[in-house]
Formats: C-alpha cells, sequence, structure tokens
C-alpha cells in the first residue's frame, strides 16, 4: 500500500452555487437558473489538488454528522486521499458558501463555517500519526488559527515541511511565520500580512522580504495571470503565469498550493515546482467550479511539454 506523503490540514465546504442574470438587491428575489452543489473549502481544494496532480494526501479536518458531510468525504476518497483523520463532528453542521454567480462575472458570497470552525489543537493532536513519515504539510487559515498553529508544530516537530497559504487574509504572529517553510500569499494576503502595498513589483519585493525577515523560508507571491513572485534569502525571480483563456478562477490558489506541495515531494527544485504549480492552477482557470477544475496529472505533464522551451 502506498503511504501518504503530503498532509492537509483545513477546511471543507459544500459550495452551493446558483447562476443568476444579476445578483439580487436586498429583500429582492431573482429567478435563478441552474443550481450546481460542488465540493470546496481551500482544504480540501488543496488536498484534491494534490491528489489529482499525483500527490499520496491525508487530509485532516472536520465535516458535520450530516448528508454534506458524507458528500465531501467520499468526494475526498474518491480522489484517492486518506481520510483515516477526517473528524465527523456530532453538533455543527458540514461548512457551506451559497454563492450567487452573476451574467457580469461577478459573484456574492456567504459562507458558514460550521464545523470547520470548531477543528481543534485536540484534533490535529489526535491525528498525528498522520505527520509522522510524511515530508510536506499544507495548511490555510479558513479552520481556527489555533488548529493551524498547532499543526505546523506538530509538523515542524515531526521534520515536515510547512506550506501556509495564509488565505482567508489575516495578521499572523510572528512564533507562526517562522515555522513555515514556504509562505503562498495571493497580492491582497501578502499586503494584508505586511501592510505593505503590494500592487506593483517593487511593492510585492517589500513585502516579501518583510516576511522573510520575520523567518518565512521562502516566500511565493502569487499574481493571478501573471504567475508567482518567488523569494528567497538568496534573491527573487518572476514565474510568469501560462496564457489561457480563464472561465473561471475559482480555486486557482488552491490548485496552486496543492500542486506545488507534490512538485516538491518529489524532490524538484524551486523554480521546476513553482512552474508545475503556474501549469497546474492555468489549467483549473480554465474550468468552472473549485474541486472539479483540479487538473490530473497527465494534464499537467502535456501541459507543460507542449510548451517547453
Ligand atoms: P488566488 O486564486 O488565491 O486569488 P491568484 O489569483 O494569484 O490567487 O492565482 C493563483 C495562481 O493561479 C497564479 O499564480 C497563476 O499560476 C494561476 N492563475 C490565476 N489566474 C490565472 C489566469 N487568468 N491565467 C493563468 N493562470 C492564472
Amino acid at each position: 500500500m502506498s503511504r501518504h506523503n503530503i498532509v492537509v490540514v483545513g477546511s471543507s465546504n459544500s459550495d452551493m452555487i446558483v447562476r443568476v442574470d444579476r445578483l439580487p438587491r436586498p429583500g429582492e428575489t431573482v429567478l435563478g437558473g441552474e443550481f450546481n452543489l460542488v465540493a470546496g473549502g481551500k482544504g480540501a481544494n488543496q488536498a484534491v489538488g494534490a491528489a489529482r496532480a499525483g500527490g499520496k494526501v491525508a487530509f485532516i479536518g472536520r465535516v458535520g454528522s450530516d448528508m454534506l458531510g458524507d458528500k465531501a468525504v467520499a468526494g475526498l476518497s474518491k480522489a484517492g486521499i486518506s481520510v483515516e483523520h477526517v473528524v465527523r463532528d456530532p453538533k455543527a453542521p458540514s461548512g457551506i458558501a451559497l454563492i450567487f454567480s452573476a451574467k457580469s462575472g461577478e459573484n456574492s458570497i456567504a459562507v458558514a463555517a460550521g464545523s470547520n470552525g470548531r477543528l481543534s489543537p485536540g484534533d490535529i493532536g489526535r491525528a498525528g500519526k498522520a505527520f509522522r513519515g510524511a515530508s510536506i504539510l499544507v495548511v490555510q487559515l479558513e479552520t481556527p488559527l489555533a488548529s493551524v498553529k498547532a499543526a505546523a508544530s506538530l509538523a515542524v516537530k515531526a521534520g515536515l515541511r510547512v506550506i501556509l497559504n495564509p488565505a482567508p487574509a489575516r495578521r499572523l504572529p510572528a512564533s507562526l511565520l517562522r515555522q513555515v517553510s514556504i509562505l503562498t500569499p495571493n497580492e491582497t494576503e501578502a499586503e494584508l500580512l505586511t501592510g505593505i502595498k503590494v500592487k506593483s513589483p517593487v511593492g510585492a519585493g517589500r513585502a516579501a522580504d518583510w516576511l522573510l525577515a520575520r523567518g518565512v523560508g521562502t516566500v511565493i507571491i502569487t499574481l493571478g495571470r501573471r504567475g508567482a513572485l518567488v523569494a528567497t534569502k538568496e534573491g527573487r525571480t518572476l514565474a510568469p503565469g501560462f496564457a489561457v483563456k480563464a472561465v473561471d478562477t475559482t480555486a486557482a490558489g488552491d490548485i496552486f498550493n496543492g500542486a506545488l506541495a507534490v512538485a516538491l515531494v518529489e524532490g524538484r527544485p524551486l523554480p521546476e515546482a513553482v512552474r508545475f504549480a503556474n501549469a497546474a492552477a492555468a489549467i483549473s482557470v480554465t474550468r468552472l467550479g473549485a474541486q472539479p477544475s483540479a487538473p490530473a496529472r497527465a494534464e499537467i505533464d502535456a501541459f507543460l511539454a507542449a510548451r517547453a522551451r
């Protein structure tokens, strides 16, 4: 049996998407088009992104003891992810996101964290077995900060590298930043983390330096279609994005993080790993939805082969 080497700790949500001609105003009912129930949640997205990209993944999180929880766990299993350490919450319902998606491309989203909000340091401790023998932890900020800190500490103790995708954006304690091998904010998150304006390349560089000075090993600021800025103590490089026809950028960052973990676990050098992650994320934006947009390994390899210099 092939054991996992990537541990993902984080959220699982069910995205309930209604396509509408335009977003409803307060008090208004808009007769919607199609309804779609799509698996989401940053943690689960990154786990599926990694598994589809060829990683062996264990997911640690909390879902409700309800139908949506059953569906979420079944989806993860189907992607080949170990769900041994997914806790079924006896009280809180599974996390959901209610999404209105308008023709204009605008959307409006309300999230009820449900069981995700109850992922605890105790849950992480009880899943300690999953960390043994693994090489990378991937974690985000859609579960309580205490669970993120517990996961990072356990990972560092067990010798795993820590990829922290600081989304949704918030300020982070210095003690946590020091434990992070690779921090992967997008531009908005980098700005919020550092208080430095990131809109320009100079600004992004400054924000990266600010984070490196606080003990983060490598900073990768994702720049949408422009790709990603990679910064270490040795210097900075831009890993250019791939030109594709973007249809839906939901979960682009999640797919990027999942694929990045896979490439690093396989021992690829950082620039090559970021190129792989850019490719996986670029493919994902050509498709609708979060987890359904995650490309398979063969697709990523073919995409890169077609663009080899
Ligand atoms: P997030 O989705 O977290 O907001 P970004 O928008 O920076 O993060 O996107 C993450 C990654 O997804 C980028 O680094 C890039 O590799 C890829 N990506 C995003 N948008 C596009 C696009 N329009 N075309 C190609 N690649 C994209």
